[in-house]
């Protein structure tokens, strides 16, 4: 296990030497102002660190919960590393099919599926976690008597938030699962299970970033005692799989990866010894911490101007591809690197400055009043960490394109990309934006719809 102190070190090498080769191909420069980058083989490290952790317990499906990171080749890279996949939309659905991930290592945990995406899923053989009760008595409406299809439900284990209340799914009243702890719920949880002896799975996902390791393990020792419950209930053990969900914390101060997944596996099982001894099959379902430190997005700088005594330089990564760090800057606060237009680091004295975005709109600052050498014309800053949520989850605001993915596959010889996205042109921005229907509003009110 190398210590965090040589990790640290080669992160920030690797991501100067990526910088550095990106913009001696063109990848960052005229013309091509943003981009993403994930590193392949960071990416593979960190599932390997996630199989580590987990290696005593006998029967582990660990899925990466794909609305971390929706992009075909990343999800395919993960699935040839042995990973499986969760999903919340129809379309993340698709993104995990065609990724190449066998329908029985794909789980669907959205909280409003229609009976619709619940039959597909059903006759895929998609596993499914319902959110409510309601969603079990669509499921036994709809469920082929051969079913092949793992299903569970989600519970509430109501132990609380972390400190980012927008992440956290376990508060009393979160949208998530069957609270457990109203009145008569759990009553009527142990009920459903034993109305239903195909209902084999519970599944609970705490939180995410900012939600504290005893909190998650608090949550999910709760689950597994109900899942204990059900079986005394019922008699048999009808729970056969916990699905403890994903929400790994991640560390955007440094470059130090902490938590780490090793410190998950102990705190669960500080808080519930039992819950990964292999009397269940555990499911997880990790994705920020899977990939978050695999990735990062690299900008032009366009200008650099003072306003009221404060240095600001306009930026081409702002709010569309940091869009959580715009609207919520002390919850997401982001690492910021300056590099020359040479892509090399600079070692210019530091200053006092904002790193704003391209977007027509005030709050477009992914760094406030951050010491960092005086930025200029032409450099390149790079935001660390973004490769979960940033990049690909882009927000369409003033239009602009989604930029360009790259995978960068570091190793002694170099460095070498692949694109895993291009970026968006503005021809097929308007044509998503309704280019095909452009005289809707002057003639397209005739024949056949006219009432
Ligand atoms: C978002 C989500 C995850 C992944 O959360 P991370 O914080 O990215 O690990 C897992 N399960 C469910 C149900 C989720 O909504």
């Amino acid at each position: 296990m190398p210590r965090p102190t040589e990790n640290q070190q080669t992160d920030v090498t690797s991501v100067a030497r990526t910088v550095r080769r990106a913009v001696a191909d063109g990848l960052i420069g005229e013309g091509r102002p943003v981009a993403g980058f994930v590193d392949v083989r960071g990416v593979r490290s960190s599932v390997a660190a996630l199989r580590e952790a987990f290696a005593r317990t006998p029967d582990v499906l660990h899925t990466f919960a794909a609305k971390a990171c929706p992009l075909v080749p990343v999800l395919r890279l993960l699935a040839d590393a042995g990973m499986g996949c969760e999903v919340a939309s129809p379309g993340e659905l698709r993104l995990a099919l065609d990724a190449g991930f066998a329908p029985a290592r794909i789980v669907l945990d959205s909280p409003a599926k229609t009976r619709g995406e619940i039959r597909e899923a059903l006759s895929l053989g998609v596993a499914l976690n319902a959110d409510n009760l309601d969603e079990l008595d669509r499921i036994d409406a709809l469920r082929p008597a051969d079913c092949p299809s793992v299903l569970g439900l989600r519970v509430n284990p109501q132990v609380g938030g972390g400190s980012i209340g927008a992440m956290s799914t376990a508060t009393a009243t979160s949208k998530f699962g069957v609270a457990l702890r109203d009145p008569g719920a759990r009553a009527r949880v142990v009920e459903a299970f034993a109305r239903r002896p195909w209902l084999t799975r519970l599944h609970a996902h705490v939180g995410s970033q900012g939600c504290p390791l005893p909190l998650i393990a608090e949550g999910l020792a709760a689950t597994h005692r109900l899942a204990e419950d059900i079986a005394d209930r019922v008699g048999r053990s009808q729970v056969t799989s916990v699905d403890l969900g994903g929400g790994l914390p991640v560390n955007f101060a440094d470059d130090t990866v902490t938590p780490t997944y090793a410190d998950y596996v102990a705190a669960l099982t500080a808080a519930e010894p039992a819950l990964l001894d292999g009397r269940y099959q555990v499911v997880t379902e990790f994705g920020r911490s899977l990939i978050a430190k695999n990735g990062f997005t690299a900008a032009l700088v366009e200008y650099v101007k003072d306003a009221g005594g404060r240095r600001v330089a306009l930026t081409h990564a702002g709010g569309q591809v940091a869009t959580r760090t715009v609207l919520m800057p002390d919850a997401w606060p982001l690492r910021i690197s300056a590099f020359g237009p040479d892509g090399l680091p600079k070692r210019t004295p530091l200053v006092r400055q904002d790193v704003a975005g391209p977007l027509c709109f005030a709050g477009d600052v992914v760094a406030h009043d951050r010491p960092l050498p005086a930025l200029a014309e032409g450099d390149v800053v790079v935001l660390h960490d973004t490769g979960g949520y940033y990049f690909s989850a882009h927000w369409a605001y003033n239009s602009l394109p989604r930029p360009a993915v790259y995978g960068a596959l570091l190793d002694e010889g170099g460095v070498a990309f692949a694109v895993i996205r291009p970026a968006q042109s503005v021809r097929e921005i308007s044509a998503e934006s309704g280019l095909a229907q452009a005289d809707a509003l002057l003639t397209g009110f005739d024949a056949p719809f006219r009432h």
